[in-house]
């Protein structure tokens, strides 16, 4: 039996490549952007004004039970047209919001504040 140098054979074209080959048109490949599909990481300079940092105002105030009996509190959080106003639009926070939802929907139920306005 002769000699098997498998190993030989396996790896004969990868074992030497020129490492002072001068390719100049080698990595001329043209940039090419991909088109981001609004994916993570596309936040660069698109505010054009700057809203100043939103608290909430349980928060700042140390509300922690809100009563529904308050509505000149509520009605801050409540749109002309009797709508609860957003969470993203009060800035109040989570745990806030939904405290600050009850209470208004308990206001709404003893007639405190309006279901919508009606008109
Ligand atoms: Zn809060």
């Amino acid at each position: 039996m002769a000699e098997e140098m498998r190993a030989a054979a396996h790896g004969s074209s990868v074992g030497d490549r020129p490492s002072s080959g001068d390719r100049s048109s080698g990595s001329d490949r043209g940039e090419r952007r991909p088109p981001r599909p609004g994916g993570p990481g596309g936040r660069e300079g698109g505010r054009k004004y700057f809203r100043r940092k939103k608290v909430c105002k349980f928060c700042v105030e140390k509300i922690d039970a809100i009563n529904y009996k308050d509505v000149g509190l509520l009605r801050q959080f409540v749109a002309e047209r009797g709508k609860i106003v957003p969470r993203r639009l009060s800035g109040v926070c989570t745990p806030h919001q939904r405290r600050l939802t009850n209470a208004i929907k308990q206001a709404r139920n003893i007639a405190l504040l309006p279901f919508a306005a009606g008109f």
